[in-house]
């Protein structure tokens, strides 16, 4: 039984103050579900006043939006796995395609980063995912294999303990169209097949697969009782308390 990981990623939104009053607002008051892993991804300045306000409750990790594969020196304007760890974090988030799409993030670099934030000690949601185009001219299965394998390459056993996959199709995310149940599960059941083929049965049955993509309270419930959908990366609604922890609730 894989346990369901919910993680909220805020983007490039929210100064202090509103960072600290909405994980105030997912608080002890929203009764988030033990049996959900939860994470919460702030922005690199923010982590500090997320990592306060919730004071060590259990059952809520902290985790960055990115980091670099190298622990420090003349990187300007990059942060490492070191100072995440530092500041509270047990999660980062690499490969978003947003890092992909305007960053010109290619697999082999993402392998690079993956491989290093693991060794220093965080574990990693790596994202995945085909854009509208390559959707539509029926390139998605190739696109998903090329990043599987170019993006994970080298990876070991014992280290997929502290990965987890997202899958988040780059036409859902922020466009408010998600996937349908339907799609959603046959990409992650193709996603579990090729993780198979690449590293073996039990690392495929064992990995938990996030489904990312204009995720809300309302789709949440039916995209993440999927049998291959073990939990949700939401984007824009993970900026309301109520709505997150709804999202949450749904993955119990
Ligand atoms: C995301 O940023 O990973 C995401 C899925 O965004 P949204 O939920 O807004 O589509």
């Amino acid at each position: 039984m894989r346990k369901s990981v919910v993680a909220g990623n805020w983007k490039m939104n929210l100064l202090t103050e509103d960072a600290r009053d909405l994980a105030l607002g997912l608080g002890p008051s929203n009764d988030l579900d033990g049996n959900v892993e939860v994470i919460l991804c702030p922005t690199f300045t923010t982590l500090w006043a997320v990592r306060d306000a919730l004071n060590g409750q259990p059952g809520i990790a902290l985790g960055g939006q990115n980091c670099y594969h190298k622990e420090s020196g003349a990187f300007t304007g990059e942060i490492s796995p070191q100072m995440l760890l530092d500041v509270g974090c047990e999660w980062v988030i690499i490969g978003h395609s947003e890092r992909r799409q305007y960053f010109n993030e290619s697999d082999e670099f993402l392998n690079e980063k993956v491989h290093f934030a693991l060794g220093a000690g965080l574990k990693v949601m790596f994202c995945i995912g085909e854009t509208l185009e390559e959707r539509e001219k029926g390139q998605m299965n190739e696109v998903l294999v090329r990043q599987i394998e170019g993006g994970l390459a080298g990876i070991g056993d014992k280290q997929f303990d502290n990965i987890v996959v997202a899958y988040e199709p780059v036409w859902a995310i922020g466009t408010g169209v998600t996937a349908s149940p339907e799609q959603a599960q046959d990409a992650h059941a193709f996603v579990r097949g090729v993780v198979s083929n690449t590293f073996g049965e039990t690392i495929a049955n064992a990995l938990r697969i996030q489904y990312g993509g204009s995720v809300k309270p309302n789709n949440a419930q039916e995209l993440m009782s999927q049998p291959d959908v073990d939990g949700a990366l939401v984007g824009g609604a993970a900026l309301d308390a109520e709505g997150f922890a709804a999202i949450v609730k749904h993955a119990g």
